[in-house]
């Protein structure tokens, strides 16, 4: 089961056929659904994901004191094909868990062992205090406070734009425990409990009439000091860490159209949603159909010489184009929805469910293009660090927080 312990590619995939064979029933996946749905897993998900996480398959490449196996990168995706290919939820999270993963590179010990588990099997939901009214783009600029208090820290703020704080139970909190010193060098990350009478959340509104992001108000929250990541003062790089995670999940994640209405498995969204609407040989729809088709085709191929990259041990400058094109994939698809869609785009409701969908998907664009970091900061962060142009000039850097002037 370690590494120490190498078993083959073929005996590997044996044991993970078979014990799929013994424990998933395909019928369950409508009932189980995908852990893709990140907040509020239902009791059946969570009752499956506590057989994953125990069989040691949910995390194959971490190490075998915390549910893995020590596998290599290769072999776990092994185990990822092949719950793909009956549809079962819950392998991979060692890819795609920023919480399990952060927590695992910087968490003390009690808080793993507190909290890896029931992440891991979605028992536990979480969300991410890092925007601040006055710091977005510019994470390094938050105001929110953590002072040390005896055994936790007391934390005093506020957060903005959270998404999920309403039913979280813990978020990853960014706040400043040094003014002393330059804005980067006096932050820390921790896990702060939500469910306690000093975090109080008030949810927004979205533009695409959703309501899963809030406002979260801190004053003299508690927060154990086992439950800082990283030690006083690094919380910078533990947001690098978590931040990274955060970006190839959103580079690899779309949220689908929202009526229901059942699109075509078969063919490309596109080509089916134009057949349909029997504009399929309208020659400049047909140009706009292929170019989207196109910049899809060519981010998957992107991914794969990323990942082909990383499983040899070596990053790929494509790493850092991810996220961004798959905002711009976003808006381009939406923007040809609507063309196919014509006039017909201008209805709303449930009684239009293929206008429903181009509207909301072209509302919705924006959560990828402004969550996570903006278009514009990837531009900036691919600029800076792939392609080697100069750094922005920045004036507060080098001075104490204390001393930054804002307006
Ligand atoms: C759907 C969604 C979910 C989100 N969920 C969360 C969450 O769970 N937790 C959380 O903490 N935050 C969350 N956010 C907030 C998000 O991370 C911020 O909105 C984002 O980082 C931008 O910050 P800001 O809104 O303060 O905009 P600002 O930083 O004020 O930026 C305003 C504009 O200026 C541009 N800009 C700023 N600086 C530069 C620069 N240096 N160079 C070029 N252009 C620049 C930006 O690109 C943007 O267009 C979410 C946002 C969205 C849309």
């Amino acid at each position: 089961m370690s590494s120490e312990n190498p078993v083959s590619d073929d005996v590997l995939r044996e044991e993970v056929r078979g014990w799929l064979a013994d424990n998933w029933i395909p019928e369950q996946a409508a009932a189980v659904g995908g852990t893709e749905r990140i907040w509020g897993a239902s009791d059946e998900l969570k009752a499956w994901l506590g057989k994953v996480v125990e069989a040691r398959w949910a995390v194959p490449s971490w190490p075998v004191e915390w549910f893995g196996r020590g596998l290599s990168a290769s072999q776990a995706k092994i185990i990822i094909r092949e719950f793909a290919s009956v549809r079962a939820p819950g392998a991979g999270q060692d890819r795609s868990s920023m919480w399990a993963n952060t927590l695992l590179a910087r968490g003390t010990e009690p808080l793993k062992a507190k909290l890896l588990g029931p992440i891991l099997k979605s028992e536990v939901d979480m969300c991410l205090l890092y925007s601040e009214p006055g710091a977005g783009s510019d994470l390094a600029g938050i105001r929110t406070r953590a002072d040390l208090q005896g055994d936790h820290f007391v934390v005093n703020g506020q957060k903005v734009w959270t998404s999920g704080a309403a039913i979280a139970d813990y978020g990853m909190l960014i706040a400043r425990t040094d003014w002393d010193v330059p804005k980067h060098a006096g932050i820390s990350f921790f896990f702060c409990p939500m469910k306690q009478p000093g975090i109080e959340v008030r949810p927004l509104r979205q533009i695409t009439d959703e309501s899963h992001f809030n406002e979260v108000f801190i004053t003299d929250a508690i927060v154990p000091a086992d439950n800082l990541l990283g030690g006083v003062n690094t919380g910078w790089k533990v947001l690098q860490t978590a931040l990274a995670y955060e970006r190839s999940i959103l580079g690899d994640f779309a949220r689908g159209a929202r009526s229901g209405a059942k699109e075509s498995r078969k063919e490309e969204v596109l080509i089916a949603l134009a057949r349909e609407a029997g504009v399929l040989e309208d020659p400049a729809l047909r140009q706009e159909i292929a170019q989207a088709i196109a910049y899809k085709k060519l981010n998957s191929l992107n991914n794969a010489r990323v990942k082909a990259d990383l499983e040899q041990g070596t990053t790929s400058p494509a790493m850092s184009l991810g996220k961004l094109a798959m905002s711009r994939i976003l808006h381009e698809e939406a923007r040809v929805r609507t063309a196919i869609l014509g006039a017909q785009s201008l209805f709303e409701g449930s009684d239009y469910p293929r206008a429903e969908d181009a509207n909301f998907l072209t509302l919705n664009a924006y959560f990828t293009s402004i969550g996570g970091g903006t278009d514009q900061i990837q531009r900036n962060i691919i600029g800076e660090r792939v392609l080697g142009l100069p750094k922005e000039p920045e004036v507060d850097t080098s001075i104490p927080f204390r001393d930054v002037r804002t307006s």
